[in-house]
């Protein structure tokens, strides 16, 4: 296209690249979710169905951007680690961020009807998202670790306060009792109160959401002999599990694979 005398404006743009051979995080998270889950009537302390929407974006994400490699999930928010060789974009960040921040939210609105038929959306979801990079696959391990310790003290505190609210405390009051007690008097007041053994609660509430690519086993076809033909193929998973301790990325090496090359 021919350059016209006003192309100059462009010399003002920025074009921040993100650090070469360095893992990526994009977070995103629900801009004033407080609200918006109040004008939805999420249940509290968990709405099963909400996240169940969210995870469903996240997997889109991995489905549609094969440079993510993992992300992890909880409330309002979503982390997406994309391998530390990706040259999407050039690693250009604001396409790295937009592009992410506007898939999401759009998957978001779309699914929003299978998720809650009987809930019109009242007012746009929209999601705020941040870009890290980390140099270590033990950084990026670390930060995975946060955001899940992140989510059990949360849900920890949220179970008990919606607890003693539903039983008649005012949040002021379920406030102050709570104020100052550790996770063992919390387990302790679930219990002895309201008859809760907190590690039986659903995995997705305590442990967030985990999305991953995972083999799996699949029947391809029945043989002559009427035998299942089986073959592996890597699907992108879904789980609630502990990604704190070295069990589950010692299980799955490939995941967070340093490049060597
Ligand atoms: P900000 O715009 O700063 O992110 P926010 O109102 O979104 O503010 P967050 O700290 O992100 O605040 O917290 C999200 C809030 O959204 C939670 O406190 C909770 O009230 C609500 N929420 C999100 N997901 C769910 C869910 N699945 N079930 C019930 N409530 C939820
Ligand atoms: P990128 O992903 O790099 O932005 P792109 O395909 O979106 O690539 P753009 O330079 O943004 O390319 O150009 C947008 C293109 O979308 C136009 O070239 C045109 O083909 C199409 N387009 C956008 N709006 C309209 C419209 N209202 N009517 C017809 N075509 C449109
Ligand atoms: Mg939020
Ligand atoms: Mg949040």
């Amino acid at each position: 296209m021919a350059n016209s005398k006003y192309e100059y404006v462009k010399d003002f743009e920025s074009d921040a690249k993100i650090l070469p051979h360095t893992w990526i995080v994009v977070r995103i998270d629900g801009c004033h979710f407080h609200r918006f889950s109040a004008d939805h009537m999420f249940e509290k302390p968990n709405d099963e169905n909400a996240l169940k929407l969210m995870n469903s974006c996240a997997v889109a994400m991995l489905q549609h951007f094969p440079d993510i490699v993992f992300a992890y999930g909880v409330s309002d928010e979503y982390s997406f680690v994309w391998r530390e060789t990706t040259r999407f974009y050039q690693r250009r960040e604001c396409k790295l961020l937009s592009l992410s921040v506007s898939y999401f939210t759009s998957v978001y609105v779309m699914r929003w009807k299978e998720f809650f038929p009987n809930k019109e959306l009242k007012e746009p979801p929209y999601f705020d998202g941040r870009v890290v990079c980390y140099p270590r696959v033990k950084i990026v391990r670390d930060y995975l670790a946060w955001r899940q310790v992140d989510c059990h003290i949360n849900n920890q505190y949220n179970t008990c306060f919606w607890m003693l609210v539903k039983s008649g405390k005012t949040e002021k009051e379920a406030h102050e009792l709570l104020k100052g007690t550790l996770s063992k008097d919390k387990n302790e007041l679930l219990f002895q109160q309201f008859d809760i053994n907190y590690d039986k609660l659903p995995a997705m509430f305590r442990k967030g959401s985990c999305i991953f690519r995972d083999e799996v086993e699949e029947t391809v076809k029945l043989d002559e002999g009427g035998n299942p033909v089986k073959r592996t193929r890597m699907k992108v998973t879904v789980d609630h599990i502990d990604i704190i301790g070295p069990k589950f990325w010692s299980e799955r090496p490939y995941i967070l694979k340093e490049d060597l090359k």
